[in-house]
């Protein structure tokens, strides 16, 4: 399990992703645009308002496994 874990993560491809962080300096929340639904989203973690932002993240694709084309 760890093993396939590990090479999955190593495989997925990376890109710049907009995500909205959150704006408290002492909270490190942040979420994916993609999981967003309201326009002025707020921090799950402390309330406080969220800014747009880009970050380096693991390219996800809105697929369960068991929907996986070969
Ligand atoms: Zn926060």
């Amino acid at each position: 399990m760890y093993y396939s874990r590990k090479r999955l993560m190593a495989d997925l491809p990376e890109e710049m992703t907009a995500i909205w962080s959150c704006t408290n300096e002492e909270c490190n929340g942040w979420m994916r645009d993609n999981f967003v639904f309201s326009i002025q989203p707020v921090c799950g973690q402390c309330r406080a308002l969220m800014e747009k932002s880009e970050k380096m993240l693991p390219v996800v694709t809105n697929t369960s496994p068991n929907q996986v084309k070969r």
